[in-house]
């Protein structure tokens, strides 16, 4: 079975008009998948999630700092209140229910084989007793600790622009946890963290990976390096389980990165994760949502990573209402809509190309010193 984790309320994840995280787009990305037919067949099942219960949210995080959330009061020392993590009405309930979507299906995983997608989650950044980075409740942590009930050997791999500092740093002494995170380099954004030397610590030496990109990195280089670094890693783990952070500020359009995927350029990246996956774990797979800041393009993305998971046909044209949608609401035009590679220089690409190449031959040689690999 395939679970579409999805809720109305999670528009209550809402840090206000001005903040670059409008819930909307999980509203559009769930109609996307609605209209294109993906919910229709007999396999696939829309499920409301819970919210996820204190129990599971002590699995990663502190009495101290929950009781922060709860009291709806800006506190610096956790992360509260400052402009990327504002404090809203409903904070905590609206949190622990993005939590929810990625705890519950992670139960299910423990007793069921199956895939799950929860487009609310991905909120990589949380750390224990802090909130970072538009993220309150550590969510893929969350569900990999239900999850390593059944499992020894979990794959966490995250795809957004943004290094996976909290799930790396819960799991940094953890050999059952493999973290792999392709990132724009922190020298260039935020978190400023996830270099190639960043492996871990004690028994999780080596189970921390780290593949930062240069500003601008395009397509074919991203794949490049994910082929050289990504399938070697899962014949060596041999996962049982594969959590996937789906984020798609990668794509050249969005408003606060830097990196220059295309549409199609990210559903072969989640395509491959998936046909390892399959290879690999059979199958289980728990997809989860992330960055992606245009509004225009989120929902497609998503629905697009969706179709890749079940494997589904979708038409290439676009539905009528959301066409008028982008032009309405965000003023787009028509042609907006139609993804065309962004143009760089040819000497950029070169010089982007030879970087990212000089990353891959770094990480290559620490991973062959510590566990032979490579
Ligand atoms: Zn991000």
């Amino acid at each position: 079975m395939i679970y579409l984790y999805y809720t109305d309320q999670f528009m209550g994840y809402d840090f206000g008009p001005d903040h670059p995280l409008q819930p909307v787009r999980l509203r559009l990305t769930y109609k996307l998948i609605e209209e294109y037919g993906l919910l229709d067949s007999y396999d696939t099942e829309l499920v409301e999630p819970y919210f996820a219960s204190e129990e599971d949210l002590l699995l990663v995080h502190t009495p101290e700092y929950l009781e922060v959330v709860r009291s709806e009061k800006p506190d610096l020392a956790f992360g509260l209140g400052i402009d990327d993590n504002p404090v809203f009405s409903g904070i905590y309930d609206a949190s622990r229910l993005m939590a929810g979507g990625s705890t519950e299906p992670a139960m299910r995983m423990t007793k069921e084989d199956c895939c799950a997608f929860n487009m609310g989650g991905g909120l990589h950044h949380a750390m224990p007793s802090q909130a970072s980075g538009f993220c309150i409740f550590n969510d893929p942590a969350l569900a990999i600790c239900i999850l390593k009930r059944r499992f020894k050997r979990i794959l966490y791999i995250d795809i957004d622009c943004h290094h996976g500092d909290g799930v790396q740093h819960i799991f940094y002494d953890d050999p059952h946890v493999l973290t792999i995170s392709l990132h724009e380099s922190g020298k260039y954004i935020f978190p400023g963290t996830g270099f190639i030397g960043d492996v871990g610590t004690g028994d999780g030496k080596g189970y921390s990976i780290n593949i930062p990109m240069p500003m601008y990195t395009y397509d074919s280089v991203y794949h490049h390096a994910f082929d050289e670094i990504v399938p070697t890693l899962f014949e060596w783990f041999r996962p049982e389980v594969v959590v996937a952070q789906l984020g798609v500020d990668t794509h050249y359009s969005d408003p606060i990165t830097s990196m220059n995927l295309t549409l199609p350029g990210y559903r072969d990246i989640v395509s491959r994760i998936k046909t390892l996956t399959d290879e690999h774990a059979e199958g289980r797979l728990l997809a989860l949502g992330g960055g992606g800041y245009n509004l225009e393009l989120v929902p497609l993305a998503w629905a697009i990573a969706f179709q890749v998971i079940t494997g589904e046909t979708i038409p290439d044209a676009l539905p009528t209402w959301w066409v008028e949608f982008c032009r309405t609401m965000l003023g787009r035009s028509r042609e907006s809509l139609v993804d065309i590679s962004p143009k760089i220089r040819s000497e950029e690409k070169e010089q982007i190309s030879s970087e990212l190449e000089d990353t891959i031959n770094g990480l290559k040689g620490i991973l062959s010193d510590i566990h032979g690999v490579f």
